[in-house]
């Protein structure tokens, strides 16, 4: 059952999602050669928890960590390691947390020091297949339609479209109905009402679409070891209207500083 959200609560998971983002922001400053995602790991939860919050993903199906962690390959769920990044890889960070009884969720794929041209394509075009998914979450449009866009776009420059992990869904409960796959047919599936609150997150692959989970239980990875880029927002519909309720301004700052 879609539970649609009344607009205090939207103006709540406003306040969960934006926590992310400054978590992701504060993270995006730290993020280099020689860093290791463990010790992301455990800046992010202090965060979390210095603002009056709780992890939404520690302990959440029995998931050990505060952020997925997942280098290169890896596509979600990647646990936090000692290894350190190196120049050139990717790192994608999926955050979540609980604040005033809703959950926030969401995702960005970040460079460490200089990538490769077609990495940073791969990137690039994830993240416009974001906001393409999100600019058909109109009122009396489908889900399908939101699949379709993510699908179509990113398919035309040859990438894989992960089938096996979707979006979802958000509120009280972290996966909540309706599923959002990165693929599908327009005009199908649930309609889109004012109240829905979604986090609609393409997981796309530069080769091929498919793949597998680690022998850790969590870890998936592409099958045949090209990268993988995770762009994730939490979107509100209101008057008809998506909201974005997330936002990716705080990395993007940092990132500039980052790099200058
Ligand atoms: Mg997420
Ligand atoms: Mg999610």
């Amino acid at each position: 059952m879609i539970k649609l959200k009344t607009s205090e609560e939207i103006a709540l998971m406003r306040q969960s999602a934006q926590l992310v983002s400054k978590t992701l922001g504060m993270l995006a400053a730290e993020i280099k050669p020689g860093v290791t995602t463990l010790y992301l790991d455990n800046l992010a939860e202090t965060f979390i928890r210095d603002h009056h919050a709780i992890p939404g993903f520690l302990g959440l199906y029995d998931f050990p960590n505060t952020l997925c962690m997942s280098v290169n390959e890896q596509v979600v769920h990647g646990i936090p390691t000692k290894k350190p990044l190196v120049e050139g890889d990717i790192v994608s960070i999926d955050c979540g947390v609980l604040q005033n009884g809703f959950y926030g969720d969401h995702a960005y794929t970040f460079p460490v020091g200089e990538i490769a041209p077609e990495v940073q394509q791969l990137l690039d075009i994830t993240k416009q297949s974001l906001y393409l998914g999100i600019e058909q979450m109109v009122a009396g449009n489908r889900i399908g339609d939101i699949s379709f866009a993510i699908q179509h776009y990113t398919e035309k420059h040859g990438y894989g479209v992960v089938r096996e992990l979707v979006g979802h869904g958000l509120g009280k409960e972290m996966h909540e109905s309706p599923e959002v796959p990165n693929y599908g047919k327009r005009g199908r599936g649930p309609v889109i009402k004012n109240g829905l609150v979604l986090a609609i997150e393409p997981m796309i692959n530069l080769g091929t679409k498919k793949v597998k989970q680690l022998k850790d239980g969590w870890t998936i990875v592409t099958a045949d070891g090209k990268p993988s880029a995770h762009f994730e927002h939490n979107v509100a519909l209101v008057n008809g209207k998506p909201e974005i309720l997330s936002t990716f301004d705080y990395i993007e700052e940092a990132l500039v500083k980052v790099n200058h």
